[in-house]
């Protein structure tokens, strides 16, 4: 902004409401909760590539994923935690020993011991005691630091677990060395209200040196709700490049910064200039497409096509854009179409240095207005019919399911 006074800004005014961390640790799960997106599998290689570009960018801490989950899941942590990366390699283990020890063999520094937390996890999935739940999980961060490593402590459904078990729990982590504790709000069910109400409260309670959160998007509030959490001091949010994650997936690590970098000039530590070559890459490796319209890496995010809008932007750029799109590594686009206007022609005219009489001009826009372009409702029509058939149902069709059944040899019992 050069010229002061053009916009008013009011974030000013709720400035002494927000607790700020001194410093963010962005922790990135795209290799991880990302990679559990229905259809989505990365290659040790593809987790390689994404690690090096979220290292370079400035993200602090690079879940790379859960090693006992396979052998090539187990090769791939390995190969980041060796990789020599300017961030920390992180790997995930549930309560379980084996688990740990997969992690501590991995060669990463930091582990996140994760167990569930509310009642239905407990009695239907775990079938596990609240008392076994404290047991299990204060014997594995005992382990997890006796072995050196830098220990998060995260429970699933944090949110809607009884509040005594949850203070119980943590508090019981943290007497045992776990150094960091996440609040997960698995199934996406605050809201930003009840968030900063929650977290005040585990704050109060628990008295966590380092607060962290992992927030989903069942109801679209994953952003907001993680930035309300950074507001009560969360110092280490989880994100997801392009907010990849299980069902509607977690918080998008680009909204997550841009918020805290454009709305409050919080400087992040992340280099949001690298931000829309990491979103293609993980477009590409996970073969998940970026919706069009997605906050900053869709590709309408700094498009203009309506005359009004063209035309203002001409002007001044403050007055359809809220941050600059040199800031993500984007260019702005103006769309030449229906909703085309004088402005955008004249502009665009230049790039030749051609400069038009008004009636040419207008001669010119009427043509452009009415030209339908190469993009045609039957490309577009083909083209969604594919995107719905590989959409629809990622993983093994049926038909690929019940040939390997049959190639295993499982065959009906009374046959
Ligand atoms: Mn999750």
């Amino acid at each position: 902004m050069t010229e002061p006074g053009l916009v008013e800004d009011y974030h000013a005014a709720t400035a002494a409401e927000r607790r700020l961390p001194a410093s963010l640790v962005v922790w990135d799960e795209t290799l991880r909760d990302g990679e559990q997106t229905p259809g989505v599998r990365f290659t040790p290689e593809e987790k390689l590539r994404i690690a090096e570009m979220l290292a370079e960018i400035g993200v602090g801490v690079v879940n790379a994923g859960i090693p006992v989950v396979s052998p090539d899941e187990a090769r791939a942590v390995h190969l980041l935690a060796t990789a020599g990366l300017k961030t920390k390699i992180l790997a995930a283990a549930r309560t379980v020993p084996t688990d740990v020890e997969a992690v501590i063999a991995s060669g990463a520094t930091h582990i996140a011991i994760f167990v569930a937390a509310s009642n239905v996890h407990l009695k239907y999935k775990l079938r596990m005691q609240p008392d076994d739940v404290v047991d299990a999980s204060v014997r594995s961060v005992r382990r997890a630091k006796e072995a050196g490593l830098h220990v998060a402590f995260v429970t699933e459904d944090t949110v809607r677990a009884p509040f005594d078990f949850v203070e119980r729990l943590y508090r019981a982590v943290q007497q045992e060395g776990a150094d960091r504790l996440v609040v997960a709000d698995t199934v996406g069910v605050m809201t930003p209200i009840t968030f900063r109400w929650y977290l005040t409260e585990f704050i109060r309670r628990v008295r966590p040196a380092d607060l962290s959160v992992h927030c989903h998007d069942d109801f679209g509030l994953a952003t907001a709700n993680t930035l309300t959490a950074i507001e009560c001091g969360a110092r280490a949010p989880h994100v997801c490049v392009n907010g990849l994650g299980e069902r509607a997936g977690n918080a998008a690590l680009e909204e997550v910064v841009l918020c805290l970098e454009g709305l409050y000039g919080y400087r992040t530590g992340i280099r949001t200039e690298g931000l829309y070559a990491l979103s293609r890459l993980v477009e590409e490796l996970s073969g998940v497409p970026v919706p069009p319209n997605k906050a900053w890496v869709g590709y309408n995010a700094f498009s203009h096509e309506a005359g009004i809008h063209t035309h203002g932007i001409l002007a001044h750029t403050l007055t359809y854009e809220p941050i600059q799109p040199e800031v993500v590594g984007r260019q702005r686009q103006m769309i030449l179409g229906k909703h085309t206007g004088k402005a955008a022609l004249v502009e665009k005219l230049k790039e030749r240095g051609l400069h038009a009489s008004d009636p040419l001009l207008l001669e010119l826009l009427r043509r452009v207005k009415v030209e339908p372009g190469s993009r045609t409702k039957d490309d577009l029509a083909r083209f969604l019919r594919e995107y719905r058939s590989i959409f629809d149902r990622p993983g093994l069709s049926d038909e690929e399911f019940w040939t390997i059944v049959d190639a295993v040899g499982i065959r009906a019992v009374n046959a």
